[in-house]
């Protein structure tokens, strides 16, 4: 039984990372003439009202894109990430939020395609009326790691699969590594982003040195920290894992994600961005 909501997190120093770099995955992807597919295998509810009373509960996003908000001109990427939240708050005031598949079916050109999964009853029901008449989206309420094998390699050959659990049933790391060594099987080109909670009483290095053990070749990390990992707070930050990042990201990361962290957490941020395994598939000395 699935408890977690995300519109209690919408918009969290998480979100922004994630989002972030999704954009800039989904922009690099716009880049060549030719269609792609999304699989987005944890979608969420599609939008999240700020002001609804489980995001207003912990106010989240307060320290989150609600930091960003006016920090306009820290980054190019920053300011496309803030454009593309621009959209659902047009009045100007941060109401609401677009979470990953809505932030995807809005970059979609005539052609590409989002398959978007979610196993939540009533997010799944908020995540139909916000998508489900959109053009080039499939929505499937389910396991999206279940539905993956049927789903690759996308007819395209080309494209993303998002992974973004939340990380409430035991068990999740070890179906994350099959549903990588699944996609590396059989959508080798394609890149993958992968979200992970760094967490005092979970600590993400042995799961990241699993990682490294999978024969996977040619991937990198981008770790965002709000607050010193303290035993007593929960998500001190989080990370993307990209496998097959595209060319350039690591770079843009470099110059952005410090503003970023900055920008959120003043001199608590920090930023920690490292290759995991290279593109022939070395291993670089592990840093953490
Ligand atoms: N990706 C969304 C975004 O960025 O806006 C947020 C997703 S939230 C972190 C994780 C979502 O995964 C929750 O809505 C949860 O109900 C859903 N979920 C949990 N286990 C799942 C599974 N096995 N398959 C599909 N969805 C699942």
């Amino acid at each position: 039984m699935l408890a977690y909501r995300h519109g209690f997190h919408a918009g969290n120093h998480a979100d922004v990372l994630k989002h972030l770099v999704l954009i800039e995955l989904l922009d690099a992807l716009r880049r060549k003439d030719k269609p792609f597919c999304v699989i987005d295998t944890h979608a969420g509810d599609g939008v999240y009202a700020l002001d609804a009373p489980e995001s207003a509960k912990l106010a989240e996003h307060a320290g989150g894109i609600g930091r960003l908000w006016e920090a306009r001109g820290l980054h190019p990427a920053v300011d496309v990430y803030l454009d593309a939240v621009a959209v659902h708050n047009p009045a100007g005031a941060l109401r609401r939020y677009p979470g990953s598949p809505l932030l995807v079916a809005e970059r979609l050109r005539p052609g590409d395609r989002l398959v978007a999964a979610e196993a939540h009853g009533t997010a799944y029901e908020h995540l139909s009326e916000c998508l489900g008449r959109r053009r080039g989206v499939q929505l499937r309420a389910g396991d999206g790691y279940a539905s993956l094998k049927a789903l690759l390699p996308p007819s395209e050959r080309r494209g993303l699969v998002l992974i973004d659990p939340s990380y409430e049933t035991a068990g999740e790391y070890e179906r994350l590594n099959a549903a990588l060594r699944m996609i590396h099987q059989r959508f080798r080109q394609g890149m993958v982003a992968v979200w992970y909670p760094l967490v005092p009483r979970k600590p993400a290095a042995p799961w990241l040195a699993s990682v490294r053990e999978l024969g996977i070749p040619d991937v990198l990390v981008a770790e965002l920290r709000v607050e010193p990992p303290g035993a007593d707070f929960g998500l001190y930050g989080s990370g993307m894992l990209l496998i097959n990042p595209p060319w350039g990201l690591e770079a843009t990361l470099r110059e952005a994600l410090p503003r970023v962290a900055e920008c959120m957490a003043g001199s608590q941020g920090e930023v920690s961005i490292r290759v995991l395994v290279d593109e022939r598939g070395g291993l670089p000395a592990a840093t953490d």
